[in-house]
């Protein structure tokens, strides 16, 4: 253990979304936490995403950790003492075709049954909630008014002062080389500084770097990282409210922000796999055609920023979050493009598991050891 320092009961590597909010939940739980960041908080994929929020998933353990999260993210401004900017625009499915209306209209009864504002609109009730759409193509939607959107910077700055209030601790530039363990059982990690520090538990919340991460405990994760680039426009006067998903081959997804700007991504086809944040040219030309394309009026944004990060993968396009063959050490993974919206369910889960050994509800979906065949539809 480094001199002088008291120990720890848990320690999480990563400062993103995940481990943010795992560490809060475990600090308000009275536990004393040491989150150890290779750089600093947001430098992963929680500083590059889009902040988009919505429960209109196709499993229900997908639907019901949003709807946890929805609940953390309409208390967040009380708790942190400033907004997130935290607001419900809703969330627009566009299908250009009839088999992707069906798709989704063979999940509502699930999110309807689990209590979901959903509804399956014709062309021209999307023409009524987004009047400057261009539904050329177009054969209907589906909508959830109460999905929306947050700021990331502002939710993970609300956590970190959180965790800090509380008496935990944030260590930045501080880089785990590797993970102690004896006998099956974590008992800390040690650092690129040739610093150890003792610990409980140990939890894996390295967003694209939990493959190797998890190997340092020699746990095998089905995981990969590919990139997705993001761009943002200037401030605009209020064109729609939704984020609105084109499911096309190519598609694109995009939102107003609350303050005017244009904010959005695709996903890349072919994939993009690896650890990349490069900001390409082509992400450059074709994210403002696909987005004109949809919105004619966008022709006259102005792109100011524009920016690569990951997704974190598994083969089923949801998370693993759970207990491993190694007696104290956790892993919080592969958020498969949902992270931030997750977030703040997962880190009140994850400190149950990690503190009481049981799972908030049938948590198959998020299991390590389960059938990775059965795939999320609205990924
Ligand atoms: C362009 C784009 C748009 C997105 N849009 C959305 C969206 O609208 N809504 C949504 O919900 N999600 C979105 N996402 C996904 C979301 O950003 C991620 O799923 C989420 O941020 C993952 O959070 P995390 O905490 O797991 O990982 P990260 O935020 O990457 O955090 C992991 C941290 O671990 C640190 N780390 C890694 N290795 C070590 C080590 N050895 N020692 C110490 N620290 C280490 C890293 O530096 C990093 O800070 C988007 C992602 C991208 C790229």
């Amino acid at each position: 253990m480094a001199s002088g320092v008291k120990p720890f009961d848990t320690i999480v590597i990563g400062a993103g979304i995940i481990g943010l909010a795992a560490a809060c939940h475990l600090t308000r739980r009275g536990q004393r936490v040491l989150v150890l960041e290779k750089d600093f908080p947001g430098a992963g994929s929680s500083g590059r995403c889009i902040g988009g929020i919505r429960q209109q998933f196709s499993t229900e353990g997908s639907i019901r950790l949003m709807q946890e999260s929805v609940r953390q993210f309409e208390r967040m401004e009380e708790e942190f003492g400033f907004s997130v900017e935290y607001h419900t625009g809703g969330y627009l499915f566009l299908a250009h075709d009839r088999q992707r209306l069906e798709a989704f209209r063979s999940i509502m009864p699930l999110q309807k049954k689990l209590g979901l504002d959903v509804r399956l609109l014709s062309v021209d009730d999307i023409l009524a909630i987004v009047p400057p759409l261009n539904a050329e193509g177009l054969f209907g939607g589906v909508y959830s008014p109460a999905d929306g959107q947050a700021y990331p910077f502002k939710v993970l700055d609300g956590y970190c002062g959180e965790i800090r209030r509380q008496g935990s601790e944030i260590k930045m530039f501080t880089p785990v080389t590797a993970i102690v363990v004896e006998r099956g059982k974590a008992r800390g990690v040690r650092t690129a500084a040739g610093d150890t520090y003792e610990a409980e538990a140990v939890l894996n919340a390295a967003g694209p770097w939990a493959k190797e991460v998890a190997a340092m405990a020699e746990v095998e994760i089905p995981f990969y990282a590919e990139e997705h680039e993001a761009l943002i426009t200037t401030r605009l006067n209020r064109l729609f409210e939704p984020m609105i998903v084109d499911y096309r081959v190519d598609g694109c997804y995009f939102q107003q922000r609350a303050n005017g700007q244009v904010i959005g991504c695709y996903t890349p086809n072919p994939n993009k796999p690896g650890i990349h944040t490069d900001a390409s040219m082509e992400f450059l030309l074709e994210m403002s055609r696909r987005t004109v394309r949809l919105i004619p009026a966008l022709a006259q944004a102005r792109v100011i920023r524009h920016w690569g990060g990951c997704y974190e993968m598994t083969p089923d396009g949801s998370p693993i979050v759970d207990a491993t063959a190694i007696k104290g050490f956790y892993v919080a993974i592969g958020m498969c493009g949902h992270g931030f919206m997750f977030g703040p369910a997962m880190g009140k889960f994850i400190a149950q598991i990690m503190l009481e050994g049981t799972y908030p509800y049938d948590w198959s979906e998020f299991k390590i050891g389960r059938d990775f065949s059965r795939l999320e539809l609205m990924k």
